[in-house]
C-alpha cells in the first residue's frame, strides 16, 4: 500500500507510457524494444540497467516465442524484479543481537538525512528497541535543533555539543552515553556540506575511526541518504561517497515527489549497494523498508 501511494507519480507517467506502447504496437518487434528503452531511460532507470533489461526481454520473447506485446508486458516487471533480487540484505538493517548497533548516516545537505534519522528512530522504537541519536552535524546552522525536533517526535534522546564543535567529540560522547544507558541502537547524524569534499570525507573517516575504536565491529551500517528527485545527481553522490567510505546501504528519499522513481533500480543495479529504505513522504512513518518485488509491482499496478 505504502509503495502504491508513494510511487504514484512514477507509476502514472511510467505505466501510462508502457500501456500506450503496448496498445500501439501489438506485435513485438525491434522498434517496440527501442521505444520501451526510451521510456525506461526517461524514468531514470539508468542506461546500463535498461540495456541489460532489454537484452533479457529479447531473450525471453525469443525463447518463449512471445509475439504479443500484452504478453511481454508481464515479463517486464518479472525481469526487473529478478534483476534486483540479489541478496537478503535488501531492506534489512544489520541489527546486532545482544550488543549495541551503531549506524552512521551520511549524505549531502538537503537530501533528507535528518528526517530519515527521525523516521528510523521511530521505526526502531516501534520494534521495541531503545534508540539514541548523536548530533554529529555541528556544521550546518540549525542542524542540531532540527535533530532534536525529530528526537522529540520519535521520543528518543539526542546527545549534542555546541554548533561548530568537533563532530568526532560528539560521537565519542554519544557512544559513551549509549553504552552507559545500554541502548540498542545509536544513530549518528553527520555533516553534509559538499563545498569541500576532501574535508568532509576526512571528517567522516575520523568519526568512523572513533566508532571503530570504541565499539568493536562498529559501525554496523553506514547508510547513505540520497534524494531520488535529483536523478543522476543522486547516482553521482552515491559514487562519490561509496568511493570514500564503505557504504553498506542506501536510503532513497522523496520518491513520492518524483516521476523518475526508476532511479532506485538504476542505482541498485549499477552500484551494487543494497537499498535499505525508501522515503515516501515527509511524515514520521513515511519510510519503507525496500523490497524489490513490491517496489517493481508498485510501479506497474
Ligand atoms: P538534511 O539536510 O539532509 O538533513 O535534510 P532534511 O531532513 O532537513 O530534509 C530536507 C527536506 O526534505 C525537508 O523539507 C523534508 O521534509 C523533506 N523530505 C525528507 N524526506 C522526504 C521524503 O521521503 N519525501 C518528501 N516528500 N520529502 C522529504
Amino acid at each position: 500500500e505504502k509503495f502504491k501511494t508513494g510511487l504514484e507519480k512514477t507509476r502514472n507517467s511510467f505505466s501510462t507510457k508502457v500501456n500506450d506502447l503496448v496498445k500501439r504496437y501489438r506485435k513485438v518487434d525491434e522498434e517496440f524494444f527501442e521505444e520501451l528503452e526510451e521510456i525506461l531511460i526517461s524514468a531514470d532507470v539508468g542506461v546500463h540497467t535498461v540495456m541489460e533489461l532489454i537484452d533479457q526481454l529479447k531473450d525471453i520473447a525469443r525463447t518463449r516465442n512471445i509475439q504479443d506485446t500484452m504478453e511481454l508486458k508481464s515479463a517486464i516487471s518479472e525481469t526487473l524484479a529478478a534483476m534486483l533480487r540479489k541478496d537478503d540484505e535488501e531492506g534489512a538493517l544489520a541489527l546486532q543481537n545482544g550488543q549495541m548497533t551503531v549506524i552512521l548516516v551520511v549524505g549531502v545537505n538537503g537530501v533528507g538525512k535528518t528526517t530519515t534519522i527521525g523516521k528510523l528512530a521511530h521505526q526502531l522504537k516501534q520494534q521495541g528497541k531503545s534508540v539514541l541519536l548523536a548530533a554529529g552535524d555541528t556544521f550546518r546552522a540549525g542542524a542540531i535543533d532540527q535533530l532534536e525536533v525529530w528526537g522529540e517526535r520519535a521520543g528518543v534522546d539526542v546527545i549534542k555539543h555546541q554548533e561548530g564543535a568537533d563532530p568526532a567529540a560528539v560521537i565519542f560522547d554519544s557512544v559513551k552515553a549509549a553504552k552507559s544507558r545500554g541502548v540498542d541502537v545509536l544513530l549518528c547524524d553527520t555533516a553534509g556540506r559538499l563545498q569541500n569534499k576532501v574535508n568532509l570525507m576526512n571528517e567522516l573517516e575520523k568519526v568512523k575511526r572513533v566508532i571503530e575504536r570504541e565499539v568493536p565491529g562498529a559501525p554496523h551500517e553506514v547508510l547513505l541518504v540520497v534524494d531520488a528527485t535529483t536523478g543522476q545527481n543522486a547516482m553521482s553522490q552515491a559514487k562519490i561517497f561509496s568511493q570514500a567510505t564503505n557504504v553498506t546501504g542506501l536510503v532513497l528519499t522523496k520518491l513520492d515527489g518524483t516521476a523518475k522513481g526508476g532511479i532506485v533500480l538504476g542505482i541498485r543495479h549499477e552500484l551494487d549497494i543494497p537499498v535499505k529504505f525508501v522515503g515516501l513522504g515527509e511524515k514520521i512513518d513515511d519510510l519503507q523498508a525496500f523490497d524489490p518485488e513490491q517496489f517493481v509491482y508498485g510501479l506497474f499496478m
